[in-house]
């Protein structure tokens, strides 16, 4: 059995707009992957009501489906909406062989990478090393900055990792570039350390990502209780180090659990993903902002079916955290 009538009500909490069709044969509402800020009085994601316990029910969105992948089994719906599936799908249906696969898709879809890193020689890249104190300061203990790589060729050798029409430009990322490999190895974020080129940042793929939640650049900070949880998010993984150490932001890594640099995923993406690694279903958000993100964009994320509250920073003194000085300027959504 599939509690239909549940799941529109909880489809209708989540993403602000579910009815059943007149033939009840469909629920449509909006869709939580492009739809959360609409204000139309229908929505374009299709989730087909059909009881038959040998049948998974499955949804798309006819606005986004390509993009976003916003199709598949309603196990996928639920789980992305950060919902139990056996709350509303009866155990015989959950096990049938129809949504075996997707099932344990969901439930096992993380694999991550793990990457041979050598102890690295810091004291040989004497250019790379200035570059991070010049970005971190001197009291910055280098060594804990996780996954952190001068010698890029030795790093790609080492792991056999083929950069296809990359290959060529190994001896320049070599000279020039430091690299950070993301928590789950599925690539490595380059930083030009010559502030001048215009070739500022990199991002190689290391390995082909099937994850199902988006590859983040994480610390933990290991205030997890329970009940007060809260996850910060910044753009760039400067903005992350420089940000997790400094004097005006300690107030807020008291309270939080963990760190998360998005590396382009965007926001809505990147709260999933946090979320799932903390093993937390929704949580306060932080997000250490860009100047050029304005308030309109942020009203959008506070309606991400995960978010209790949302607290925003801009750093008044730069265009974002990479950089000291900090100061901050606050807004609660
Ligand atoms: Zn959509």
């Amino acid at each position: 059995m599939i509690d239909y009538i549940g799941i529109r009500k909880i489809l209708e909490e989540k993403t602000g707009l579910a009815k059943f069709n007149s033939g009840k044969t469909n629920i449509i509402s909006y869709c939580p992957w492009c739809e959360l800020d609409s204000t139309k009085n229908h929505g374009h994601l299709y989730l087909e009501c059909i009881d038959n316990q040998n049948q998974m029910p499955v949804f798309h969105c006819f606005k986004c489906e390509d993009v976003n992948k916003s199709k598949g089994t309603l196990v996928k719906l639920l789980r992305y909406l950060r919902i139990d599936p056996r709350k509303y799908i009866s155990e015989d249906i959950l096990n049938s062989k129809s949504s075996e696969r997707n099932y344990d898709y969901y439930k096992k879809s993380l694999t991550v990478h793990k990457h041979k890193i050598n102890t690295q020689n810091f004291d040989l890249y004497r250019l790379k090393k200035q570059y991070i104190i010049s970005r971190l300061g001197y009291e910055y203990n280098i060594d804990r900055i996780p996954r952190l790589i001068f010698n890029i060729r030795e790093f790609l050798r080492e792991n056999k990792i083929d950069l296809k029409d990359k290959n060529r430009f190994i001896d320049y990322y070599e000279k020039s570039f430091i690299g950070f490999v993301s928590d789950d190895g599925t690539m490595m974020i380059l930083r030009n350390i010559d502030n001048n080129s215009p070739y500022r940042y990199v991002k190689l793929a290391l390995v082909e990502n099937k994850n199902f939640f988006k590859d983040l650049y994480t610390i933990k900070s290991g205030q997890t209780k329970k009940g007060s949880n809260t996850i910060i998010l910044c753009e760039g993984i400067f903005d992350l180090l420089v940000a997790i150490n400094n004097i005006e932001l300690q107030e807020v890594k008291n309270k939080s659990c963990i760190w998360a640099s998005v590396l382009g995923c965007g926001y809505m993406n990147a709260i999933s993903s946090a979320l799932d690694r903390c093993k937390l279903t929704s949580s306060n958000v932080i997000i250490l902002s860009d100047r050029d993100k304005n308030e309109n964009y942020y009203w959008k994320i506070k309606k991400h079916p995960s978010v209790l509250n949302l607290e925003v920073n801009w750093n008044k003194y730069n265009k974002d955290f990479g950089k000291l000085p900090i100061g901050l300027i606050k807004k609660y959504f």
